[in-house]
């Protein structure tokens, strides 16, 4: 079957749209029509070659969102007409996975980064030339995906499709760090290091926790005041004034629990240095591999505790579609983070983003 995708031809390079032949479903897959599709930066350090992948030509896209086409032979989670949300692959074998946390899979690798299924056939060429797909088990910068059912979760189909898609990934984090992991209880004071997609999503499941003291922090003044808009109680900003200093001030010793969304070291030092005794760090922030960092042992040895935290320790398809009703009610309002593009907009789209002009930028196919 003919599709249209977003290609990327060489490493750092534009986005090219082009027509691309898709493979049909096998036994255990579904092929999606997307509706839209989120950018994360992790699809941009694909791009630029900064994850275990193998070289372009790729399609890369991992927040899409869409209807069932058509599904493989033993598929019985979804059928055609199904609204489904894309999120990451697991192998659902391993340790990890038996045990229910399927994003921290040992194969996560083989099952998300290898450009090909697990099995190494290719779900996508242009002529007699592979392109990799299968990015996240989905490639979704394209009209159609395919995706295996274990990562597809279906949703309720009464509400826009088009803003669905970073829900399978940087909403995911962001909200699923503090639901799932950290879990403030009501009037809890939490401090949120770098206000990106994932850093508002964890504001606003501050909110939905109850926590009445919550602290944004990032250099980007119009950042900060959005956060206020969605329940941040403070705001400070780091380009201004010593962060840990204001937010020792504000909690008056020390927020109890505290979340990095940078992926710096700076600031991870800074997230761990405004816990009170018993507090809790989460970190989300991606780092390239190797990158370290020095804390004060001393500190840490005092009840307090670093935990890592991938994909917001979620299990997708019981907790997106929980945002979805939480959104529905009117508590978790996502959508305003959202700035639509069209879809053969992508490379002026991925230039806004980079310049930190949007917050979540998703296409419309
Ligand atoms: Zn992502
Ligand atoms: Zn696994």
């Amino acid at each position: 079957m003919k599709i249209k995708a977003a290609v990327v031809f060489e490493t750092s390079g534009d986005f090219s749209i082009e027509q691309l032949e898709i493979s049909e479903p096998k036994d255990d897959e579904v092929l999606v029509r997307i509706a839209a599709v989120g950018i994360c930066h992790t699809d941009l350090a694909g791009r630029d070659g900064h994850l275990p992948i193998p070289p372009p030509p790729s399609v890369f896209g991992h927040e899409g969102a869409g209807v069932v086409e058509r599904v493989g032979r033993r598929v019985t989670k979804v059928k055609p007409g199904d609204h489904v949300v894309l999120a990451w692959d697991y192998c659902g074998a391993c340790t990890a996975c038996k045990s229910g946390k399927v994003l921290y899979c040992l194969n996560f690798f083989l099952h998300n980064f290898h450009g090909t299924r697990p099995d190494g056939t290719t779900t996508l060429s242009k002529g007699d030339q592979a392109i990799h797909g299968s990015f996240f088990c989905q490639s979704s910068f394209a009209d159609f995906a395919l995706a295996n059912e274990r990562n597809v979760v279906k949703v309720r189909d009464d509400i826009p499709l088009e803003i669905l898609g970073p829900m399978g990934c940087g909403i995911m984090t962001g909200a699923g760090a503090v639901m799932n992991t950290l879990q403030p209880r009501p009037g809890a004071s939490i401090a949120v290091f770098g206000i990106g997609n994932v850093g508002m999503s964890a504001i606003l499941s501050a909110v939905v926790c109850g926590c009445t003291t919550i602290i944004a922090v990032d250099i980007h003044s119009d950042r900060l005041e959005i956060a206020r808009e969605l329940g941040a109680t403070h705001t400070v900003n780091a380009g201004e004034v010593n962060p840990v200093e204001a937010i020792l001030d504000i909690t008056g010793g020390g927020a109890e629990f505290s979340l990095e969304c940078v992926g710096n070291p700076k600031v991870f030092r800074q997230a761990v240095d405004v816990l009170p005794r018993l507090g809790v760090c989460g970190l989300t922030g991606v780092v390239p591999p190797g990158t370290e960092v020095s804390l004060n042992m001393d500190l840490i040895m005092n009840g307090r505790t670093v935990k890592g935290i991938l994909g917001g320790d979620a299990i997708p398809d019981l907790f997106i579609p929980k945002l979805i009703e939480l959104y529905c009610q009117g508590r978790f309002p996502f959508d305003r983070l959202i700035t639509f593009y069209p879809f053969d907009e992508i490379n002026r789209e991925v230039e806004d983003m980079e310049q930190g002009h949007v917050i979540k930028p998703v296409l419309r196919l």
